[in-house]
């Protein structure tokens, strides 16, 4: 059976990851995507074990003993991780999956899982970021202010990434990263066991 995808969409907070990584999923339904442990508190409308699984300080710092996570990283005070199990598990299962993380975790995944797909999501501009950060109405000024300066030093990362994906209109964005998964597809890599089978 064939690998599944491991997906990476990151890039700076308010930039639309988490509005275009939903649109996606809503359009592809046989993606799956990685819920991340959180120690933030849950937002307005979010869900444990929908959005993030929610877990106490001590509970995420456990779980990073036990080697459960793919990656993890503290941004912004809290600590963000990415379990392990479920994603080997899809991925074996010949599913693709679909993390979406920050540039520090993604950096982490590169290392670690360097045949992942790794696309980083551009805003059109900082005045737009601005606007998208300060429209979404869940951070404090202070949390604005350092969102925004971490914003442009995070933007220069993405040069490491594989494909970049400027985040103008929402349904733009879905139709690229739909175009760069059936690309990824076509691999010559993703296909050595059509090559065996035809060559026996
Ligand atoms: P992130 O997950 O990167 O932090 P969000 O998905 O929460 O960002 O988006 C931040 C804000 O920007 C939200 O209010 C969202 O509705 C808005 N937004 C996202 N993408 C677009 C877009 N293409 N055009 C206009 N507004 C957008
Ligand atoms: P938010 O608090 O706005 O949901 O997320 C803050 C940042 O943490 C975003 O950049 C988001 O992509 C990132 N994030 C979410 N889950 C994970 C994760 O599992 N690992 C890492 N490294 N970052 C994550």
């Amino acid at each position: 059976m064939k690998q599944g995808l491991l997906i990476v969409v990151s890039g700076a907070s308010g930039t639309g990851k988490g509005t275009v990584c939903n649109a996606l999923m809503e359009s592809l339904p046989e993606l799956a995507y990685s819920i991340s442990a959180t120690t933030r508190s849950p937002r307005k409308g979010e869900q444990d074990g929908v959005n993030y699984y929610f877990l106490a300080r001590e509970e995420f710092e456990k779980m990073i003993e036990e080697g459960g996570f793919l990656e993890w990283a503290e941004v912004y005070g809290n600590y963000y991780g990415t379990p392990l199990k479920k994603i080997q598990e899809r991925l074996a299962e010949g599913q693709d999956i679909l993390l979406e993380i920050d540039t520090q975790g993604a950096l982490k995944v590169m290392e670690k899982c360097p045949e992942g797909v790794f696309i980083f999501l551009l805003p059109p501009s900082l005045e737009e970021l601005e606007r998208r950060i300060r429209g979404r109405g869940t951070e404090t000024e202070e949390s604005i202010a350092r969102r925004l300066g971490a914003a442009k030093e995070e933007i220069g990362v993405g040069r490491k990434y594989n494909y970049v994906v400027v985040n103008d209109r929402v349904e733009k964005a879905v139709e690229q990263i739909q175009a760069i998964l059936v690309a990824e597809h076509c691999r010559v890599e993703q296909n050595t066991k059509i090559f065996e089978v035809l060559e026996k």
